[in-house]
């Protein structure tokens, strides 16, 4: 995430939608990828914060999309009526909101599904038994890519729940943005699957995407990882299918890319990450990881990075960059 300023000087962060010193109406204009003041003039607030105060994106005024070009992406969302959904849904737009900055930052093509029914991407955010067990029996929604179409469940937005399907799932890490990161994984991964080059990056290090995934996913659950899967596996879920590998491969290399650019912003590190190859962004994460990881665990925290990089996984991180070269090319023609 970059750094943004209130022409008072003080720092505005990408969810505010006011300077907390002078109190100006701010919003993020996603034209110009910065935080600036709401005049109500050129631009307006997103139409899902004069409805319901979530979003702080702002839309052409004379727009005749009632939504801001982030909010368009949505199919479904929860039912605002029942309890818990309002907060849960207004941490969902926050975290797919970052994870649209990287997708814009990396020049990745973003159409929602409304634009291109084809090629774009929509968003399904749902409840089920578990997250409202009066009006939802009997139903059971999992995450994931289908089609276009990110499903999440919106018990991912809330804290308690979330961390006891960490615990049960035996996983280091679990947050939204994560949830996001993969899943826009599967998305892009959607978009090359016929491009025959992206196909043999692919296979040339993870493996064949076509291999049979219900198989593969039960046998993940019944043996679990190979003990050496630290050495060309970011996660241990990565091993249960090759599509699965490359979306937690993606995953990371998104947020690699988010937090070195937070790093810069924030005057940690010098280097602009666009500029660092593959091999130079894993050594600089490295070493700033142990220090944010020290930083929490002083302040009573837990890992902000609980991965190590093992040794097979850059050729990972550079097979993913190498096809997000190919996204980019076909987004400027
Ligand atoms: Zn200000
Ligand atoms: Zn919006
Ligand atoms: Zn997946």
């Amino acid at each position: 995430m970059k750094r943004f300023h209130c022409r008072c000087g003080a720092q505005l962060f990408f969810e505010n939608h006011r300077c907390l010193k002078c109190g100006l109406d701010v919003g993020f204009d996603p034209q110009l990828m910065i935080m600036v003041p709401v005049d109500g003039e050129t631009s307006v607030y997103c139409g899902n914060w004069s409805d319901h105060g979530v979003c702080n994106w702002l839309r052409p005024r004379d727009n005749s999309n009632h939504l801001c070009a982030g909010c368009q992406f949505n199919r479904t969302i929860p039912d605002l009526t029942l309890s818990d959904n309002l907060k849960r849904w207004a941490s969902i737009e926050q975290a797919k909101k970052r994870l649209f900055f990287t997708l814009m930052e990396l020049r990745l093509p973003l159409e929602s599904g409304w634009q291109s029914p084809s090629k774009g991407l929509l968003f399904d955010f749902l409840d089920d038994e578990r997250s409202q067990p009066g009006h939802y029996s009997g139903s059971f929604v999992t995450s994931g890519f289908c089609d276009g179409v990110v499903t999440l469940n919106v018990l991912e937005a809330d804290d308690a729940a979330r961390a006891a399907m960490q615990s049960e799932m035996l996983e280091p890490y679990r947050t939204l943005i994560g949830h996001f990161r993969h899943e826009s994984g599967h998305y892009y991964w959607s978009l090359v699957s016929d491009d025959v080059e992206s196909k043999t990056i692919f296979k040339g290090v993870f493996g064949d995407p076509k291999a049979d995934y219900a198989t593969a996913l039960r046998r993940y659950y019944h043996e679990g990882p190979n003990f050496d899967w630290h050495s060309s596996f970011i996660s241990t879920y990565a091993t249960s299918h090759p599509l699965e590998d490359w979306a937690e491969t993606w995953s990371h290399y998104l947020y690699i890319f988010d937090a070195l650019q937070t790093a810069r912003a924030q005057g940690l590190i010098t280097d602009a990450v666009e500029e660092m190859t593959i091999a130079e962004r894993i050594v600089c994460w490295q070493d700033l990881s142990i220090v944010l990881n020290e930083m929490n665990r002083s302040v009573g925290g837990s890992d902000a990075y609980p991965f190590s990089i093992g040794e097979g996984v850059t050729q990972k991180f550079e097979a993913v960059e190498e096809v997000i070269l190919r996204l980019q090319a076909e987004w400027i023609s």
